[in-house]
């Protein structure tokens, strides 16, 4: 591995480096109330299962370290560098539409921050140990996160960077013999994830349902100064907080929809206060399409199937705005800081549909073009990436060549029908294939995370093989490309997958 002068980095060198990593404590410059400072919980003969180098160099962190033992010692949280001041950090939230009163961080401690320079203001990352002991918030929780779980935040994280989409990152996951207790008893680990804030929407409704002003005005005034430094100027800065903070979150739902993927547990303590995807659990990529799809199997009622969220999503403002209230004062303000997240999420998915579509320009009959192809998509269940991905390939002047996009569906008839109009409307802005091609390659994604793909990479972790995991990385890491070795991470699942369940036990 090499240096920035060029000048190979020895692994002890690596290894020393960890150790002298110069955290910085701007989350815990807050009063003793937002937080617990307390120690990680060591786990015996930690190892390395994975790491990603891109996240490693946000944070100056040298790719040569991740075999150190220095590495995985302190990202298992079992030494600590001098300048971590560690801490769990408490927050409340809605969960499933109910107010569930005080959460906080139940397995997830917080180091510090480090300097990110090549990231946005403020040009940091806080460091989290997921899954590193418990904490007192862990309420009947053991404080540690498992193997599968871990692997699928990392594996989901840094697809999700490469995806485009505003994310929490993911530095490593370390893992021990140790085994927890779940439905079957499995070896715990941790995730190290990386985000210029942690704080989320509960963050603020944990001060609002307490009744303490003080600290609401804290807490808001922090996210202003470190995270939104250019609303310090706005005519009322929390109106502009509330207000950016649901057009950022109406962006990144308007992505999720765009990729197909599905959060599966979009309560307020998930919700990141920058429009991060934020605490990945039982998540999942859209494959055979169905709107109503649930990929949490323990949300029976499908408040978070992938129609839902959307409006999840500005539910979760509006909980926001009313913890904001107290600050803001009139619920007209409140009410009017929240009128920008419909326009700006249908202008947002507009926008990525024509994209997906390959369209560059935009006529009045644009949506029954799109709605239509969504009712077939629908009911043929057509697998959502594969068929966008492919419709890049189609040729404006030889509708023979369709077979590979009209196999994917039942209803062949439908299909011809629609691509009868899709073709008509291609002609209407004379698009011309090649370049169509290529801007819709880099619109709609070759590779994502299906669930079977990381349980693949999980199955060889569990039996220590992790060769899996840092393929699987590497491929996802650039899920645009054409990666012609790799040609079947892009497949239709197998038959065995459509048995998968994911729930929030991890
Ligand atoms: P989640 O639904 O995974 O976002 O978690 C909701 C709350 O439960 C958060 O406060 C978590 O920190 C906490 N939690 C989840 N799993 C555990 C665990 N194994 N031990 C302690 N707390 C947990
Ligand atoms: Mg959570």
């Amino acid at each position: 591995m090499n240096d920035s002068a060029g000048l190979a980095v020895s692994a002890p060198d690596a290894g020393a480096a960890i150790e002298r990593l110069a955290f910085s404590q701007a989350f815990a410059a807050l009063p003793d109330a937002f937080y617990t400072r307390l120690q990680p919980t060591p786990l015996p003969q930690p190892y390395l299962v994975a790491a990603s180098s891109a996240a490693a160099a946000l944070v100056g962190i040298d790719a040569a370290a991740f075999a150190t033992p220095a590495f995985a010692e302190t990202f298992t949280g079992n030494r600590m560098p001098a300048s971590a001041a560690s801490l769990a950090a408490v927050y409340s939230g809605h969960q499933f539409g109910v107010w569930a009163g005080q959460l906080g961080d139940g397995r997830a401690i917080l180091l510090g921050d480090l300097a990110a320079p090549a990231t946005p203001a403020p040009h940091a990352l806080e460091i989290q140990l997921k899954g590193a002991g418990p904490t007192p918030y862990s309420r009947m929780g053991d404080g540690r996160a498992v193997l599968r779980s871990s692997i699928r935040e990392f594996l989901c994280s840094e697809a999700m960077a490469g995806l485009g989409i505003a994310t929490s990152r993911a530095l490593c996951v370390t893992g021990s013999d140790q085994l927890v207790m779940r439905e079957t008893p499995e070896t715990a680990a941790v995730a190290t994830r990386m985000a210029p804030s942690f704080i989320r929407f509960g963050s603020f409704e944990h001060w609002y349902y307490n009744e303490r002003p003080q600290e609401l005005k804290i807490l808001a005034d922090h996210v202003i100064e470190r995270l939104y430094p250019h609303l310090r100027e706005a005519a009322d800065p929390y109106v502009a907080l509330l207000s950016e903070v649901a057009r950022r979150t109406a962006y990144l739902i308007a992505q999720w929809q765009a990729v197909g993927f599905m959060h599966g547990v979009m309560n307020t303590d998930n919700m990141s206060i920058l429009g991060l995807t934020l605490d990945y659990g039982p998540f999942g990529f859209m494959e055979a399409y169905d709107a109503r799809h649930i990929c949490n199997h323990t949300d029976q009622g499908g408040r978070y199937s992938y129609a839902m969220q959307p409006q999840i999503g500005h539910w979760n403002c509006f909980a926001l705005g009313q913890a904001l209230l107290p600050l803001i004062g009139e619920v007209a303000a409140v009410q009017d800081a929240l009128a920008v997240y419909q326009p700006h999420f249908q202008a947002s998915l507009g926008a990525l549909q024509h994209a997906k579509l390959g369209l560059s320009s935009v006529l009045a009959d644009d949506a029954a073009l799109i709605d239509g192809l969504f009712s077939i998509l629908q009911a043929s269940h057509v697998d959502f990436t594969l068929f966008f991905r492919r419709l890049g390939d189609l040729r404006q002047g030889d509708p023979g060549t369709d077979a590979p996009l009209r196999d994917l569906f039942i209803d062949r008839a439908a299909f011809d029908a629609w691509a009868v109009q899709y073709r008509l409307r291609l002609a209407q802005e004379n698009s011309v294939d090649a370049a169509r091609r290529l801007a819709m390659n880099a619109a709609n994604p070759k590779y994502v995370l299906r669930n079977y793909l990381a349980q693949v990479a999980i199955e060889k972790a569990q039996k220590k093989d992790f060769t899996e995991v840092a393929t699987l990385l590497a491929v996802l890491e650039k899920p645009f490309d054409e990666q012609p070795e790799h040609e079947h991470y892009a497949a239709l699942p197998p038959d065995w997958a459509s048995h998968l369940e994911v729930s929030c036990s991890s």
